[in-house]
């Protein structure tokens, strides 16, 4: 079946029991047995849950993997799969990871005795030059936020499976309609159900999907020990999302591409960051990677003066982290998503004062592009 088919319809049969189309919230933590080690399934509510069983299997299905494992957060799901390493162990990360993941690696993980080696995982002689034979897991973000460099998937997990070491792709910013990191060759695809998935800025949540048995059985396990797991109406929230994601997804990246090739074209804008123009560094590495470009750009105002002057003239488009949901979200890297990381690091990425990043969310083009219009003219 179809992507399309298989958003609406994987995990999501009709409940058996009244044969309601819409799986049930199951809001309960436990489940009554008919006698000692008689039960349905189900026992207790932190190792599994109906409604979010359900939303696993719906997306290991999207990702084309055969395991998933939904957490409280995408942060939660991100350290429940580094909790499959152990003390002196290393990892790989890419230089410009979402800044709440460079923060649990550097100021919790350490603590554990992880490492991490941050290089820039577009060049593959760094990934190449930074693999170590302590090294067990390569985890990147392609395109990164907000500057939107790609990764070669399918190259790095080429390089990293010469070393056994198994490739982790965070792949909030696509979703798996854009983009599949599982088909590309890499091993553990991770996310933010907050954004995409859910789509509608109403939950926050995580997921890691993979296909490896003998690790998804460790992360079940792990997942029930440590217990971060995602609650029945936040699964039964992202189920709902996730049904519309096709044509989310295809319209976040027609208005994309709209507001991106406008911005490009206006006298008071000095750049646009957008894989989906032909003048992005990386657009031929997109168009192969990815279905579509999504609704993540960043455009450069000049000044932080400039950023400000648009930031607060903006009547559609809203002032607000995060991303992915069906508004349009703006925002100003600098002080407010990447705050925490420091002045030199960020002049390094790519992350000016003037730098604005825009969520293009899938109201009419014409009104988000009048919105910025406006707010550029003053
Ligand atoms: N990964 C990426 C790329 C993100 O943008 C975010 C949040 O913004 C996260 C992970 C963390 O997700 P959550 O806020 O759901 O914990």
């Amino acid at each position: 079946m179809g992507f399309a088919t298989d958003a609406i319809h994987i995990g999501q049969e009709p409940d058996p029991a009244t044969g309601a189309i819409i799986v049930p919230i199951y809001q309960t933590s436990t489940y009554v047995q008919e006698e000692l080690g008689k039960h349905k399934g189900y026992e207790y509510a932190r190792t599994s849950n109906p409604t979010r069983a359900a939303l696993e299997r719906n997306l290991a299905a999207l990702e084309g993997g055969r395991f998933g494992f939904a957490f409280a957060s995408g942060m939660a799901a991100i350290n429940a799969l580094l909790t499959l390493l152990k003390s002196g162990d290393h990892v790989l990360a890419g230089h410009n990871l979402y800044g709440g993941t460079f923060r649990l690696f550097e100021r919790v993980l350490t603590n554990f005795g992880l490492s991490f080696t941050y290089v820039n995982t577009c060049a593959l002689d760094q990934v190449q030059a930074a693999l170590r034979p302590d090294t067990r897991m390569v985890f990147i973000e392609t395109p990164t936020n907000p500057v939107l460099e790609i990764t070669d998937i399918a190259r790095v997990a080429r390089i990293a499976h010469e070393h056994n070491v198994p490739v982790a792709v965070d792949n909030t910013f696509m979703s798996p309609y854009l983009q599949r990191p599982l088909e590309l060759g890499a091993d553990i695809v991770v996310h933010s159900t907050t954004k995409y998935l859910n789509g509608h800025s109403d939950g926050v949540g995580g997921a890691v999907i993979l296909n490896d048995s003998a690790m998804a059985e460790r992360l079940r396990f792990n997942q029930n020990a440590a217990g971060a797991v995602l609650g029945p109406m936040d699964s039964w929230l992202v189920l709902r999302g996730v049904k519309t994601l096709a044509v989310r997804m295809g319209q976040h990246s027609s208005n994309g591409m709209a507001v991106a090739e406008h911005l490009a074209a206006h006298p008071k804008v000095k750049g646009v960051h957008y894989p989906g123009l032909e003048s992005h560094p990386q657009h031929a590495l997109a168009r192969k990677q990815m279905k579509a470009f999504g609704g993540m750009l960043s455009f450069e105002t000049g000044s932080l003066e400039n950023a400000k002057v648009v930031l607060k003239s903006v009547k559609l488009c809203s002032l607000a982290e995060s991303l992915g949901g069906v508004e349009t979200l703006i925002s100003h890297p600098a002080t407010m998503t990447h705050a925490g990381v420091p002045p030199e690091s960020r002049s390094r990425i790519g992350i000016t004062d003037g730098l604005v990043r825009i969520s293009v969310g899938i109201e009419d083009a014409e009104d988000i592009i009048a919105d910025l219009d406006e707010a550029l003219r003053h």
